[in-house]
């Protein structure tokens, strides 16, 4: 069987940054320093996972001239692409960075899809399922599809046993829950946790009762909490663990949960011990706050900062 991950990305964009020192509005503003990269959550958690040279390849949906430039961004890398092609074009997102560390986000909506390309999706996704060991989603639907396809993925993965890591946040997240088969794991953070169990969460011996106690999350083997600088709470089985990370210097902390993920879902192929799942999580989280890159490691870095994460049972 193989032991190739899959990082899904249903929406993925290409992402603009525009430096401009004064932003000025409803005038001209010229900007020479434009950087374009292929974005998207799932495609950060596909970065960092080939970082850590664990077989992985992507999949979504894109299209036109800008799913062209993602998809040779990717090759470029060494990321192998398995999107499904569509006649619509996939979105730019646009950040311009102005005056003294303000950021200003343009974000495009995406292709407004159909039912059939859908269906056509979930063919192509049971395909690919052939391949892999593990499969990870992240992120937001596309506009069209409905908010059950993340529930209907996970049940044909579960078909062919292969396990799902799902990150998403809102209605697709509940429906990817709800379901009869369950992703393996979800990674909420504290604010999605309180969403879905519908109540404020005041300090982490709540949180615990929550995730030990709430019927949503039942079913699930895996609930990790990531907290920021705090590390981490998770839940697997019936068991709570502490995972305490060092202080370090922030750089970019922009693409960490997508990190985390990708960390948890080369733990749990590489049959790692349930500690160690979390504490490479929380490294390659912790060493993509240090880069700048957003979704990008520095693997030689990697033992040093494992090292430095604590795991407690409680
Ligand atoms: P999300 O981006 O999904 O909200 P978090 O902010 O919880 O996720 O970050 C995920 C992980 O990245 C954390 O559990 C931690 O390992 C690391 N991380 C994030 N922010 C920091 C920080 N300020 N200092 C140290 N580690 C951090």
């Amino acid at each position: 069987m193989s032991n190739k991950i899959l990082a899904i990305t249903m929406n993925p964009s290409v992402d603009i940054s525009y430096p401009i020192e004064h932003l000025k509005i409803d005038t001209v503003n010229r900007v020479s320093n434009v950087t374009k990269t292929a974005g998207g959550k799932g495609l950060n958690v596909a970065r960092v996972i080939h970082q850590l040279d664990e077989p992985v390849s992507t999949s979504g949906v894109l299209g036109g001239t800008i799913g062209t430039f993602i998809s040779q961004q990717l090759n470029t890398v060494g990321l192998q692409e398995q999107f499904l092609h569509i006649p619509q074009e996939s979105r730019n997102c646009i950040a311009i960075l102005h005056d003294n560390g303000q950021q200003t986000e343009v974000l495009e909506g995406g292709p407004v899809l159909t039912a059939t390309q859908q269906t056509e999706f979930m063919q192509h996704f049971t395909s690919l399922l052939d391949e892999v060991s593990l499969v990870t989603i992240s992120g937001s639907l596309p506009q069209g599809f409905t908010t059950d396809l993340y529930a209907q993925m996970i049940e044909a993965a579960a078909k062919k046993d292969v396990k799902v890591i799902l990150d998403s946040s809102g209605d697709s997240l509940v429906a990817g829950i709800s379901g009869e088969a369950k992703p393996l794991l979800i990674k909420p953070n504290q604010e999605e946790i309180a969403q879905l169990a519908g109540r404020e969460l005041t300090d982490l011996a709540d949180l615990q009762d929550v995730l030990l106690n709430e019927d949503v999350f039942n079913g699930l083997d895996w609930i990790v909490v990531s907290l920021g600088k705090d590390g981490a709470l998770a839940k697997v089985g019936q068991e709570i663990y502490r995972v305490a990370i060092p202080k370090i210097k922030v750089v970019n902390p922009v693409g960490s949960g997508d990190s985390t993920v990708a960390g948890l879902a080369v733990g749990i192929n590489r049959h790692e011990s349930i500690p160690d799942v979390l504490k490479t999580a929380m490294t390659t989280g912790m060493l993509n706050t240090m880069e700048k890159e957003t979704g990008h490691i520095d693997p030689e870095l990697f033992d040093e900062y494992f090292a430095k994460v604590s795991v407690e049972k409680l």
